[in-house]
């Protein structure tokens, strides 16, 4: 079981031959609603990539909630312990224009409210295989997350994202940081990724190179870049997303984790082939037909 602690937006997608300028009305053409928000993303593509996936998060009172609620239930995660907070869901209002340049605005909503665990919230993380967070949720929250999966015998992966220095009190806890260049970057506070200094503070690292793959290493063993697989690239919107859910159902059927990273990397690829964001999550046929070419 992957229990996935984190965001949930509405992402209200508009599409125009251009981006407004401040003060100006753009007509557009077309408009799609999907649900967006790196918690609910990674619950979805852990879902679709065939995991037992069960969301804890915060919606608000508003129709997005029910929608957000409905779409994630329809994609087979499990929405039994997600909170319904009074006001607005988090949603995120993107612009598109035909060559793929966007300006997006997240208005949290929910989101901000989820700042501690329930006890019903801690129970299900402490009997789940693997416990998956970023960083759209409040830090405290991060944090007594994967305290509560230390009272269990939860793995924790914490995909970073989006970047942000982390607490101490946060690393000690993580088992698998999962990273682009630029998180890790900020992270560690330096001009490149430095693999050396990521694995002082957590033990296990991946680092994901776009379409040159991903690299995982872990502390006084293995470290290896693993290839992307050669896809023409459409959009490489929740490639992250992709890759980050399905590693962690890999890791918590049990895995090894280089050949977890391999197949992530398949999820990733089979997400960039499409267009769109949780639309574009594949599913774990698509995520093996990947590897089996
Ligand atoms: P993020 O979107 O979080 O910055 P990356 O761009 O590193 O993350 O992409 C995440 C993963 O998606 C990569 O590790 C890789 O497996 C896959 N991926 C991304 N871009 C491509 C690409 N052009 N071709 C094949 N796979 C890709």
């Amino acid at each position: 079981r992957i229990v996935v602690a984190g965001s949930a937006n509405m992402d209200l997608v508009g599409l125009a031959e251009r981006l407004p300028l401040p003060g100006e009305t753009v007509l557009g053409d077309d408009f799609v609603m999907m649900p967006g928000g790196k918690g609910a993303n990674q619950a979805i593509a852990a879902a679709r990539a065939g995991g037992q996936s069960v969301f804890l998060g915060a919606i608000g009172s508003d129709s997005f909630g029910v929608t957000l609620n409905a779409r994630l239930n329809a994609a087979g995660v499990d929405v039994r312990h997600v909170r319904t907070s009074y006001g607005a869901s988090g949603v995120a209002v993107i612009m598109v224009d035909h060559a793929g340049e966007n300006s997006i605005l997240v208005s949290p909503g929910a989101n901000s409210t989820f700042t501690d665990l329930t006890e019903d919230e801690a129970r299900v993380i402490a009997s789940g295989d693997v416990l998956l967070c970023q960083q759209e949720i409040p830090v405290e929250t991060v944090t007594a997350a994967c305290r509560a999966a230390r009272y269990g015998d939860t793995r924790t992966i914490l995909n970073a994202a989006p970047a942000r220095e982390l607490p101490i009190e946060l690393l000690e806890l993580v088992d698998l940081l999962v990273v682009n260049e630029l998180e890790a970057q900020t992270i560690t506070g330096s001009a490149t990724p430095d693999m050396a200094a990521l694995l002082a503070l957590v033990p296990r690292v991946v680092l994901t190179l776009g379409g040159a793959g991903a690299r995982y290493a872990e502390r006084d063993g293995r470290d290896e870049t693993v290839p992307a697989f050669p896809v023409e690239a459409t959009d490489t919107t929740a490639a992250g997303d992709a890759f980050t859910g399905a590693l962690a159902v890999a890791w918590g059927e049990g895995r090894d984790l280089l050949e977890a990273v391999r197949w992530a990397n398949a999820a990733g690829a089979a997400c960039v082939r499409k267009l769109g964001a949780s639309n574009a999550l594949p599913t774990r046929a698509e995520i093996d037909e990947m590897i089996t070419g």
